[in-house]
């Protein structure tokens, strides 16, 4: 029974979590916007008895991946194996409990998606268009944007892509670029015909704008809403459904060799794949009945897709349920960045699991505590740190600890009777019976952040209440007192452990097992009988660790090293100067001379001074480099270049008479330059 009026006339809950893009890992990014908030929500409804299917998959179409297949040498199958592996296995590790995860290069997604396509095309719902597209002769085909470079005519970047220039931002269509290029042969690309369908959405806008604009105004996510108006008042055109590529779900139309479903078009789709993949013939209830809640658990880069795209197709078909609602979610951002896959700005569920294990909850905890419901968000591992030591382990740890722990101590691990409740037992059970329905409702309306600070304030609850009745001293005086005061501790704890499990099940879990609890439903919460007299409780074991900073630590300068490494492979070399003359060239004398002494200049932290065979004597260089080269004196018998005609001028009151040269690296490190033989001091460079 859930709280929501509206959701009680559901039979049955169908729930989507947006298909991770199978070209990369996860990240925290992706969990914050969908999966840990799409988890809590079916984990939630599964304790309230109903009738739930969680359907996930790998999204494994797309030009991304047949353009990081090429860099790498190996087909488009193997990358999407590869991610499909990892993203299944570390949801898997994280508790996101997916009835199924699926993938849409499976055969039965191709088949499921093809006919679609095809019912469609029949029943003449897309309109065929011919327009102009870049075409690569040589490698005979058509050529997505992304397989075009050229030079931005915004900027004069030479490696812009056809439809983004990265340098500076701007968006393009392949055909603004100048000089373009393919990417697969390299050679110019020629204009050619091509043919493809389309999906009028110019012609579903009267119903997308009654059913989201009026039916869904106030319940849908104000985020989500926003978004869809602009959508809508800005004009629907008509979205192409098929693309010139040879990666994907076939166009099963005659004549339509390397031509494929748009990769939006089949990844939704994939949902109802992986449906009758898990249910067999007992399929379409769950998409076609309309006593079934359907509900998207997005990103917000995914809002139109889901809002306006898949709808309009589900209506196009005709059978199918629409969504009830698309709780989308804004950004994370991590330290302050937006999280970036190219840039490997991210923290890596499976590289988290491997560096924090049996941590799942904490992670799962501070996502959720954090999650970016209504704008953007930042991770830091700060805040992951202060969340798990003093809430995690500080609030609900505690209470829990000390109440077994004490329980153990008193009464050798067995309930202890209760007698009759006073005046604060009798508040505190009465406060502790508006829980379930505050954390149940809160989740109901996908506010998640609200929901999970509830549960804690359960935890908070049993944390005053030991406080203001001190059990540990309370013994002494008053035996009987203190075992209602542990009988009632004891309930809240079993309390908690229904409670937290949607949010942090590895530890609900664990109370469950230590607490010798049978499975309970929501219904259950709120009572304060569920551990009778004389219930034998295991051995207590804490729930949380402490974090420490050496911890925290090692993940910060993991990032700052990913900086670094950012920073120096944007590194691009300095223009060409202005042209000079071979006269102009000739006015320096550079020559080569031979280091005798090499010491820092006092008071200088930045200059050594040299003294310089320079084939007529000696002379005194003074060069800031001091900073690269910490034991100068090492650098006697090297040769140098130097300009010996630069005039002379005088640092830290040392005259320099000439100037050294050397190197800028990327990194900014100064290198001497010297000639790759010994050669007699004094002759010319040039
Ligand atoms: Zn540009």
């Amino acid at each position: 029974m859930t709280y929501s009026e509206k959701d009680q006339q559901y039979k049955r809950y169908t729930v989507t979590s947006a298909l991770p893009y199978a070209n990369g890992p996860v990240h925290i990014g992706h969990l914050a916007g969908v999966y840990v908030p799409a988890d809590v929500y079916v984990r939630y409804l599964r304790a309230q008895g109903e009738d739930v299917m969680f359907i996930g998959g790998s999204d494994e179409h797309g030009v991304p991946i047949t353009i990081k297949a090429r860099k790498e040498g190996v087909t488009p199958q193997d990358i999407v194996d590869r991610y499909h592996k990892i993203i299944k296995d570390s949801f898997a590790e994280l508790g996101i409990s997916f009835d199924i995860y699926s993938r849409t290069s499976c055969p039965e997604h191709h088949a499921t998606a093809s006919a679609y396509f095809k019912k469609l095309y029949d029943e003449g719902k897309f309109i065929e268009k011919t327009s102009m597209q870049y075409y690569d002769e040589e490698a005979h085909q058509f050529l997505a944007d992304r397989y075009i470079t050229g030079t931005c005519p915004h900027c004069g970047n030479d490696h812009a892509y056809g439809d983004q220039c990265e340098a500076c931002g701007t968006s393009l269509n392949a055909t603004d670029l100048i000089n373009p290029k393919s990417m697969l042969s390299g050679n110019p690309p020629v204009m050619r015909e091509t043919k493809h369908w389309y999906l009028p959405l110019d012609q579903d806008e009267p119903w997308l704008r009654e059913w989201i604009l009026q039916q869904h105004k106030g319940d849908w996510k104000t985020n989500v809403y926003g978004q869809c108006k602009s959508w809508i008042d800005a004009g629907l055109q008509p979205r192409a459904v098929t693309r010139d590529l040879d990666w994907g779900v076939k166009v099963p139309v005659e004549g339509t060799e390397g031509k494929v479903l748009y990769v939006w078009f089949d990844a939704p789709i994939g949902y109802i794949s992986f449906t009758k993949q898990l249910k067999g013939d007992d399929w379409e209830k769950w998409w076609k009945d309309k006593d079934t809640k359907l509900v998207h658990f997005i990103g917000k880069d995914n809002i139109v897709f889901h809002c306006i795209i898949f709808p309009a197709m589900l209506k196009a078909e005709g059978s199918y349920i629409l969504p009830a609602n698309v709780p989308a979610n804004e950004f994370l951002n991590l330290e302050g960045d937006k999280i970036s896959t190219s840039r490997n700005w991210a923290v890596w569920l499976h590289e988290y699991l491997k560096e924090f294990p049996g941590k799942q909850d904490v992670l799962r905890y501070t996502i959720c505590s954090n999650a970016p419901e209504t704008k953007d968000n930042d991770f830091t591992w700060k805040d992951f740190q202060l969340k798990n030591n003093s809430e995690l382990v500080a609030i609900l740890g505690n209470f829990v600890n000390r109440t077994l722990v004490l329980t153990h101590k008193f009464y050798g691990g067995k309930v202890p009777a209760h007698g009759a409740w006073n005046e604060l037992d009798q508040e505190v059970i009465k406060e502790m019976a508006t829980y379930p329905e505050k954390v149940g409702r809160s989740i109901e309306n996908y506010r998640f952040r609200e929901a999970l600070a509830e549960m804690m304030n359960l935890a908070r609850l049993g944390n005053k209440y030991l406080t203001d009745t001190e059990p540990w001293k309370l013994i002494k005086t008053d035996p009987e007192r203190t075992a209602t005061v542990l009988n009632l501790s004891l309930q809240i704890c079993a309390n908690l452990a229904v409670l937290c499990a949607p949010f942090i099940p590895f530890t609900a879990d664990k109370m469950h097992r230590i607490m010798n609890l049978p499975a309970m439903g929501w219904q259950h919460a709120g009572n304060a009988n569920l551990l009778m007299e004389g219930h034998v409780i295991e051995k207590p074991e804490l729930l949380f660790e402490q974090i420490d900073d050496a911890t925290i630590e090692a993940q910060v300068n993991k990032l700052l090293e990913t900086k670094r490494q950012n920073e120096l492979n944007a590194w691009q070399p300095n223009q060409v100067k202005e042209t000079v003359s071979f006269e102009d060239f000739g006015k320096m004398d550079i020559r080569v001379g031979t280091v005798l002494e090499c010491t820092k200049v006092p008071k200088a932290d930045k200059l050594l001074q040299f003294k310089i065979e320079d084939g007529m004597g000696t002379r005194t260089i003074v060069s800031g480099i001091a900073k690269y080269y910490p034991e100068p004196e090492k650098l006697v018998g090297m040769q140098v270049c130097f300009i010996a005609n630069f005039a002379p001028r005088k640092l830290k009151g040392v005259e320099s008479q000439g100037m050294i040269l050397s190197a800028e690296d990327k990194d900014g490190r100064l290198i001497l330059v010297s000639p790759s033989q010994l050669v007699t001091p004094g002759c010319n460079v040039g």
